[in-house]
């Protein structure tokens, strides 16, 4: 028996289901508040399903490791580091289920079409990055990321001020590794801080109080 497709949207509909749903998941959050972790469990959990995935990061974030992705606790797992977001298109394996994207915010906004297009291919993305810089601006293309996902985590970290709920990234640190928005760091550069006991012009009136003493 032949099957007549009497329209587009008989052929829309038949794609539709031919094709498993992808989604984008999105967690975010200030250093130091998990995301890498949930990044990790989430995709191990993916593994243990038999599912295959690859892990992808920027080449900019080489703190602990070049060839893995690392959280705080030093749980990793492998990950391909890319230069640019496109190029993540390009290592992408035919049998990939899941996808998982670690320090999102130091992808250009490319990062954002590479998500649309991996998941309309049917593959579940997960990417993590910083919703906020140190000065609490939102962090490149994580706000678009954040506004297309299906599903969007924020975690928060522990004021290391008042033991409260930190939401924001201290910059503590200016000259030794770097400085702006992008200098990468770790416990030596920033620490996790709440609403309140978060100083952005900390660093300028440091710098105001060097100068003064001088
Ligand atoms: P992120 O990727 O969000 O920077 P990680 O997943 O790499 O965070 O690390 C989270 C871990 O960092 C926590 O499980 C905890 O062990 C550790 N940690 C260190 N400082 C803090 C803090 N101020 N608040 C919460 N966790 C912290
Ligand atoms: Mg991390
Ligand atoms: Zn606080």
């Amino acid at each position: 028996m032949t099957l007549k497709l009497t329209g587009s949207i008989d052929i829309k509909n038949i794609m539709r289901h031919s094709h498993p749903h992808g989604t984008i998941e999105v967690i975010c959050g200030s250093m130091f508040s998990g995301k890498t972790e949930e990044l990790l469990r989430r995709v191990k959990r993916a593994q243990i399903a038999r599912q295959k995935v690859q892990v992808f990061k920027p080449t900019i974030d080489n703190r602990y490791s070049v060839d893995h992705v690392e959280s705080h606790n030093a749980n990793r797992i492998p990950s391909i580091v890319v230069e640019k977001a496109e190029d993540i298109l390009s290592f992408i394996d035919d049998k990939t289920r899941v996808v998982g994207i670690d320090e999102a915010q130091f992808f250009s906004d490319g990062i954002i079409s590479v998500a649309q297009k991996l998941a309309d291919r049917g593959i579940h993305v997960i990417v993590a990055g910083l919703d906020m810089d140190y000065l609490s601006q939102p962090f490149g293309p994580m706000p678009q990321l954040m506004a297309i996902a299906e599903n969007v985590t924020k975690l928060s970290a522990v004021c290391v001020v008042c033991g409260g709920t930190a939401s924001r990234t201290q910059k503590t640190f200016s000259a030794k590794n770097g400085s702006g928005i992008l200098a990468v760091g770790g416990r030596e550069m920033y620490e996790a801080r709440c609403r309140a006991c978060h100083d952005p012009e900390f660093l300028e009136s440091r710098a105001v109080q060097t100068t003064m003493n001088c």
